[in-house]
């Protein structure tokens, strides 16, 4: 039996695993298998109907990959997740389980550049439309809210703005309207706890700091089981309506019996199924390996990055530092409602643009220079001419990437050397 527990520190340790029953293994086995022995023919066709839960095939569901899903969904406060292929995946799948051609979806401009792409052209292409505003003013989300509207969509700490997004406010608004708010928390985890403001859904890379290694692609998308989606069954035609691919099942109806978990259950068993990018078990075996201390690491990754922060505002060189301490009026209102701490990311902008951060980069010995965040060792990158060199210029600005922009991730080396290697680099 798992340990219960309210704190971060063990459920990431203990949610969802004890020990193999059979051979009393304590790590999480890695079930490298595709398929599952039936018990008998009527097994088979009850677990294919959902009259009985059970392994079918991997492209579904894993036994490691269940660990993961159980952990996290523990440690955020949700009631189910389904692990995916990357967070890409996650971000797609979040959105496809309530939108499809003809509706819409409200997002934040304030993305990762991969996720903007998805919105602006991907999701585009499948007639879903994204319509894209600045958070700044919450109202804004009413203001392109039309009855076509199925999701709200937004990072809390946004890479690579890193001005935090109003969660609250904005779930508040989405909520009367039958309208759930999907919250990207790759950047903030366990430092933002999403569910508690409203949000509805919570969506990760686990590339970053829950694998927290650099070794493993993969995503997640964790249902906090706090929305009625049956409230306005016209705002959200998916899940009440009858699905022809399971003989007309109405899925706030047919998994009401088990809980909150409409939703979780479509992505798994319609989208999963039907669009594939399952995680793979080893992928899973690693991330949980991560996972089991990510308390510890995040930790050391916001004091690291506060003390990076507070070296570059004293740098000649540097015009602005980026990081949720140096935010001002409502944006550190915001960091200081939604955050126990400021996550492992700093921006900063060079006196001498784009040029200045190419020749930064370059001199670089300690970070690597990779496009990654959330990884043990210490990361930089040059968005506008990378990670978002696909959007145009004007929608680099909309996302907070300048020509002289420097991302970097602060990674878990001691201080002194992290910055030693920025002052050469600066002074190079
Ligand atoms: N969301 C955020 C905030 C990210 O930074 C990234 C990747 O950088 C993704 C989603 C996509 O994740 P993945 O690379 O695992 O597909």
């Amino acid at each position: 039996m798992a340990i219960k527990s309210r704190h971060p520190e063990t459920l990431a340790l203990h949610a969802g695993w004890r020990a193999d029953e059979s051979t009393g293994a304590v790590a999480v086995p890695i079930y490298q298998t595709t398929s599952y022995q039936f018990k008998s023919p009527e097994h088979a066709a009850n677990l294919f109907a959902l009259k009985e839960f059970g392994n079918i095939y991997t492209r579904i569901m894993n036994p490691t990959n269940a660990v993961l899903e159980e952990r996290l969904a523990a440690i955020e406060g949700g009631v189910g997740a389904l692990t995916v292929g990357s967070g890409q995946a996650a971000s797609a799948f979040s959105i496809q389980n309530l939108a499809r051609a003809g509706d819409n979806i409200v997002s934040s401009t304030d993305l990762y550049g991969g996720t903007w792409n998805l919105f602006a052209n991907t999701l585009k292409d499948q007639g879903i439309e994204v319509r894209f505003v600045d958070p700044a003013d919450p109202e804004n989300f009413r203001r392109a809210t039309d009855d076509k509207t199925r999701a709200y969509y937004a990072e809390t700490l946004p890479n690579p703005k890193l001005t935090v997004f109003p969660i609250a406010e904005v779930a508040a608004i989405g909520r009367p309207l039958g309208i759930p708010l999907i919250v990207d928390n790759t950047a903030a985890p366990l430092l933002a706890r999403p569910f508690d403001h409203g949000a509805a859904i919570v969506v990760y890379s686990t590339t970053k700091y829950i694998g927290g290694h650099g070794t493993s692609i993969g995503g997640v998308i964790i249902d906090g089981g706090n929305f009625d989606w049956a409230a306005n069954p016209a705002r959200q035609p998916l899940l009440n309506t009858p699905d022809n691919s399971y003989h007309g099942a109405i899925w706030t109806e047919a998994v009401k019996p088990l809980g909150p978990i409409a939703y979780i259950i479509r992505a798994r068993v319609v989208l999963l199924r039907d669009l594939g990018a399952p995680l793979a078990p080893f992928n899973a075996f690693q991330i949980i390996q991560g996972l089991e201390t990510l308390p510890l690491r995040i930790a050391q990754h916001c004091r690291n990055a506060e003390a990076v922060a507070k070296f570059l505002s004293e740098r000649p060189e540097v015009t602005k530092v980026i990081h949720p301490s140096f935010a001002t009026g409502a944006a550190k209102a915001r960091a200081e409602k939604y955050l126990t701490g400021n996550g492992g990311l700093v921006g900063f902008e060079l006196a001498g643009g784009r040029e200045a951060g190419a020749k930064f980069i370059g001199a670089l010995q300690l970070f690597y220079h990779v496009a990654n965040i959330g990884d043990a060792r210490s990361l930089a990158i040059h968005p506008a001419s990378t990670t978002h060199s696909q959007l145009s210029a004007e929608d680099q600005i909309a996302t907070g990437v300048s020509e002289g922009y420097v991302r970097l991730s602060v990674g878990l080396e001691h201080i002194e050397d992290i910055l030693e290697d920025l002052a050469q680099a600066l002074s190079a």
